[in-house]
């Protein structure tokens, strides 16, 4: 693990902090418990008393966005999030194909968890925001979501959820949590040919990320 990226166990989902000049960025953040987790993440050695500055999301689903609205506020920090998701985050998760499986059960979560959507996101497409820290671009990885996107960092890849790492189960993601499977596997196999050294997904084991992105090329090779 690089020394400026920690990544966060929180239940069902991780998420992960960086450290750029002094002060922290988000990558998602985590589902029931995320605050708690992200918290005493923070207050590590090395991580204690820096800023956190923004929060980055990878796509709209609810175990990546829960707390994205009570941490922006608590640090003062912008969110930025993929503006193909919008409805996503907008608390609406109906979505087409075998994707309105995973979507009703959000539906349901976000009502039952009292989801409310960040106030002032600044929407990301193609280009890069200038919020974003120099180190940090884009990659559009379609499919999962329509806006569903990882962020390159130095030589890896924060890869959202392209894929699930769990040794020898590790898997695309299901289908029913899908908008458009064929082209989340399109953009599995971009992320398997890319010239990188390791991924941060966040459904995953403990593995270093150059163990995440052998299992990633393992299922490209089956694709
Ligand atoms: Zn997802």
């Amino acid at each position: 693990m690089p020394e400026n990226v920690m990544q966060i166990r929180c239940p069902m989902v991780c998420c992960y902090a960086i450290r750029v000049n002094e002060c922290v960025y988000l990558i998602d953040t985590g589902f029931v418990g995320g605050v708690k987790a992200i918290e005493r993440a923070l207050d590590q050695e090395g991580w204690r008393g820096l800023p956190v500055k923004g929060i980055l999301l990878t796509h709209g689903h609810l175990d990546h966005t829960l707390n994205a609205a009570s941490l922006a506020e608590r640090h003062q920090a912008w969110v930025a999030a993929p503006a193909a998701d919008r409805l996503l985050l907008n608390g609406d998760f109906r979505v087409t194909g075998l994707g309105w499986v995973g979507g009703a059960m959000q539906q349901l979560g976000a009502v039952f968890l009292h989801y409310r959507k960040a106030e002032d996101i600044t929407w990301y497409e193609e280009d890069t925001p200038e919020v974003f820290p120099d180190a940090l671009s884009i990659v559009k990885l379609p499919g999962h979501t329509a806006g569903h996107s990882g962020f390159l960092f130095g030589r890896h890849l924060f890869c959202g959820d392209v894929f699930a790492s769990f040794g020898a189960a590790s898997h695309l993601s299901p289908g029913i949590f899908n908008e458009d499977t064929e082209l989340a596997k399109r953009s599995l196999l971009e992320v398997a040919k890319m010239d990188i050294d390791g991924v941060f997904p966040h459904h995953c084991d403990g593995a270093p990320p150059e163990i995440h992105l052998e299992r990633l090329r393992g299922i490209a090779a089956k694709i």
